[in-house]
């Protein structure tokens, strides 16, 4: 494939430190790129080793005193921790027990494709709110403990920031798939999102060591819960996710020189916008 032998021989899409590993992630003052073993945490987004170094040597003895008193610890390399997997896990835990005691709370954050036609009801953000609903402890639990394993690897490569895109756009596009594909049915859960993340780690971290047979094992295991009695499966989030995750993986793939961090985010924001589009469809023709 060119694609995937022209992204290896891009050595912007590597490690200016260990050539041989993939990464996404930029030092915050040299612009280079860096693997989530060089990262050390800063104030604003992370720095590599060598920048950390020429930082510390240029410190006032009394900076570095009071650095050492300000910032928790030392901030140690190699620490880069999956925090918004770790943010969106409790969001989705704590949603589920809301859930569990006030069932208006679910009422109105469900997602029907009858919300987005402007005619019948509009309410909007069920798109995304959807997405951190779950309708039994298993839908919840494969869920999220996919979102564990795929987050855990992906989320270090991406950065924060771009991993929390990639997830809601995917869980977007598990949204606008029901909507097209399946309309009128009531659809929670983060399946859109988690395949959506799935869709981005084999377009471009198929070598970060990601436990992809153990994702896929889980996540037909969720496929199989949701052919049984009592549980409506939604194939069409899963396609969606899966799709719209794949494209934002080749967006973040294809962007990862330093001087095309503006095209990534127009990229970025023409994706959601024809997310949108597309729930014109539905408007028009399903009424
Ligand atoms: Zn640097
Ligand atoms: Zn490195």
């Amino acid at each position: 494939m060119t694609t995937s032998e022209e992204f290896r021989q891009n050595r912007d899409n590597f490690c200016y430190r260990h050539p041989d590993r993939q990464s996404f992630v930029l030092c915050q003052r040299c612009l280079r790129t860096i693997c989530p073993q060089c990262q050390t945490q800063g104030a604003v987004g992370v720095i590599c080793p060598e920048c950390m170094k020429e930082q510390r040597a240029s410190q006032s003895p009394a900076q570095r005193k009071a650095q050492r008193r300000w910032v928790r610890g030392p901030v140690a390399v190699g620490t880069q921790r999956p925090t918004a997997t770790y943010v969106i896990i409790a969001i989705t835990a704590a949603a589920f027990v809301l859930q569990l005691f006030f069932p208006a709370f679910e009422n109105a954050l469900a997602f029907n494709s009858a919300y987005v036609i402007p005619s019948v009801a509009f309410e909007p953000w069920r798109l995304l709110t959807s997405v951190f609903l779950h309708s039994s402890f298993w839908h919840i639990g494969l869920n999220m403990l996919a979102l564990w394993m795929i987050g855990r690897s992906l989320e270090p490569l991406l950065g924060h920031t771009r991993f929390v895109v990639l997830y809601l756009l995917s869980g977007l596009g598990g949204s606008v798939g029901v909507a097209l594909l399946a309309p009128g049915i009531w659809v929670v859960g983060a399946s859109g999102a988690v395949f959506g993340l799935l869709g981005a780690l084999l377009v471009i971290g198929r070598h970060i060591g990601a436990n992809i047979t153990g994702i896929l094992i889980v996540l037909g295991l969720n496929l199989v819960i949701g052919f049984l009695p009592g549980y409506n499966i939604a194939w069409q989030a899963h396609v969606g996710g899966l799709v719209v995750g794949g494209l934002i993986g080749l967006i973040y793939a294809g962007t990862r020189t330093r001087n095309a961090r503006v095209l990534q985010i127009s990229l970025l924001v023409a994706v959601g916008v024809a997310l949108l589009a597309l729930l014109i469809i539905p408007a028009v023709f399903y009424v």
